[in-house]
């Protein structure tokens, strides 16, 4: 994937006004405008949103792109449709007055001493791209004065999940990296309990973990929430609610639908002490249960 990650420091160093990205199989430049370049190392449909993004509120105030901009468009599109103008497809006008690679940034002294051009804060490398994407499109709204609002028909990456047939085991909570699940509980009596599975629909980043995990194939998705829901406030919104039953032996929590006082599995050890279970896809012979 290609990175923008060495010129961000660059930029907020120099404040260099408009810059231009270019694909390494871009055509040849002509005269005109005179802007500073970067040579990409890698394609720059593979530059991640979250980069652009962070590139602006670092303190390019233009950034033309230049070459096969792929999923980028969509990027800029979107932009555009809010009044953002400051992300551009390259037109044949640019010209670099300086040209480096995105591999080589120049040190400035600025650079070297620490001293930025202006206090931005770098990106924090450590979360997760669609979480970065999040951050960045929050600020650069922020900046422009627009209200989230405006992206109120724009698709984001988050999902918009419904479940049937949870079992509230609690396998997607854990597995969700950025906590946009959550399993409440409301006591009604010393074994009993009903267990609400919510969603926090602002945090998803559309990763499907809690999809590929559910043992009970029980979410649905029904489109993508849109980029106001996303960089909106927490809401947090119940999906099912379950009431379960304490299993007499494990302890666990189960759903008072499946009956009986023992949760599944030791009810398949009581049935089967010793774990024998048929291999998966061969076909069982007659009477056997497992
Ligand atoms: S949705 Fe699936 S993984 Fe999540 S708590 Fe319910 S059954 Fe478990
Ligand atoms: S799709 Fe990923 S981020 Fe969204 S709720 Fe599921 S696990 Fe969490």
């Amino acid at each position: 994937m290609t990175s923008l990650r060495l010129l961000h420091s660059w930029i907020r160093a120099n404040d260099p006004g408009p810059i231009a990205l270019l694909d390494p199989e871009a055509p040849e430049l002509v005269d005109g405008k005179a802007v500073t370049g970067v040579r990409l190392s890698g394609p720059l449909a593979e530059v991640p949103r979250h980069e652009i993004l962070e590139s602006l509120n670092l303190g390019a105030t233009i950034i033309y792109l230049h070459g096969d901009t792929g999923p980028l468009h969509e990027l800029t599109t979107m932009l555009e449709g809010i009044g953002i103008t400051r992300l551009r497809h390259g037109h044949p006008e640019v010209k670099p007055r300086q040209i480096f690679s995105s591999d080589d940034v120049p040190h400035s002294r600025r650079d070297l001493f620490g001293i930025a051009g202006n206090m931005a804060e770098l990106p924090d490398e450590t979360l997760l791209g669609e979480e970065r994407e999040r951050l960045a499109l929050n600020l650069l709204m922020e900046k422009e004065g627009i209200p989230v609002s405006a992206l109120a028909d724009a698709p984001s990456h988050g999902l918009n999940l419904q479940t049937t047939g949870c079992t509230a085991c609690g396998v997607c909570v854990k597995a969700c990296p950025v906590d946009a699940l959550e399993l409440s509980y409301l006591e009604i009596g010393p074994d009993r309990r009903i267990s609400t599975l919510s969603m926090f629909d602002a945090a998803c980043v559309g990763c499907r973990k809690c999809i590929d995990l559910c043992p009970e194939d029980a979410f649905t998705v029904r489109g993508n929430t849109s980029w106001e829901t996303r960089l909106g406030e927490p809401v947090k919104r119940p999906l099912e609610t379950i009431p379960t039953v304490q299993c007499e032996k494990c302890k666990t929590y189960f759903p008072m639908s499946q009956g009986g006082t023992l949760c599944q599995t030791c009810k398949a050890t009581r049935d089967n002490p010793f774990g024998i279970r048929w291999p998966e896809g061969v076909p069982k012979p007659p009477g056997f249960k497992y």
